[in-house]
């Protein structure tokens, strides 16, 4: 079978479960051939193997039944980096480049900074400020020791060795330790939200997505406890959900926090708060 006329045909299975059926299709297929997208444009007659139909087949069927692009090419693009995902993890979204953003604003380049990642997942965030501040340090901590080998490796495919990843429920393991600043894309969903029943999100872990106290316990546990790791004059700041800025930023004054100031997503939505250690 030609290349368009197998394209045109995954597009149509995935039309009622994707909104992106033809960039799914097209993704999947340029993995499945080992090639890139733009080669469908060149070569649109060219013949693919039974072999390779068969593979596409298998990747289409799983996309079928809701599986996130992302997991079935086992990578995904964040910031500049191109990280392994895995499903021990959420995959990066580009809301959470917000975040990364925010981090730069406070980081002048040529200092040289300690900076903490909680729940570090895929490492993008961790990343992502090492590739941006090569003088600094980042450690990402996670929960699962899976995602922490997943940082790792993240780490070594990108080439960068200013980010060390290690196993840690929050604080536990980081007992002495003084960071300039703190991020985090913590758990954050309301465990009610209808969303969790929807899209991507399925097949992502809960542990990653679902906090407490309508998505709030882990931000209010990492703000009571984070002082105690900040420099004078450090920064805490959080990715959170689209209605929680204020819950956030009550939270932070509660806690003595300064400078207390919300940004928004690519959306429009408040997304990243983040406050100082006096
Ligand atoms: N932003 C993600 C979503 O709404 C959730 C990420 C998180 O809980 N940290 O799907």
């Amino acid at each position: 079978m030609r290349i368009d006329e197998l394209l045109k045909g995954a597009i149509q299975r995935l039309y009622s479960i994707s909104e992106t059926a033809q960039l799914d299709a097209q993704l999947l297929l340029a993995h499945v051939l080992a090639v890139s997208t733009s080669y469908f444009y060149t070569w649109p007659e060219k013949e693919v193997s039974a072999a390779d139909i068969s593979r596409f087949n298998g990747l289409l069927e799983r996309r079928e039944s809701g599986e996130p692009v992302a997991y079935l090419l086992g990578q995904q693009s964040f910031w500049s980096l191109n990280l392994e995902v895995a499903p021990c993890t959420l995959i990066p979204r580009a809301d959470t480049e917000r975040l990364v953003e925010v981090a730069l604003s406070v980081l002048d380049i040529g200092d040289v900074n300690r900076i903490l990642d909680l729940g570090t997942g895929t490492g993008a965030i961790a990343l992502s400020l090492a590739s941006e501040r090569p003088r600094s340090t980042v450690v990402g901590v996670d929960l699962v020791e899976e995602s922490v080998a997943l940082a790792k490796r993240n780490a070594i495919r990108n080439q960068l060795s200013n980010a060390t990843f290690i196993q840690s429920s929050w604080f536990e393991a980081l007992e002495g330790n003084l960071f300039d600043l703190i991020v985090s894309n913590p758990p954050y969903i309301d465990p009610d939200d209808e969303h969790l029943s929807q899209g991507d999100v399925r097949f992502e872990p809960k542990s990653a997505l679902v906090a407490d106290n309508h998505g709030m316990a882990d931000i209010e546990y990492i703000i009571q406890v984070a002082p105690r790791f900040m420099k004078q004059g450090a920064y805490l700041m959080f990715e959170h959900g689209y209605d929680q800025a204020i819950a956030v930023q009550t939270c932070f004054v509660e806690a003595g926090f300064i400078a207390v100031e919300s940004f928004q997503d690519l959306g429009g939505n408040d997304r990243v708060t983040i406050g100082r250690l006096k």
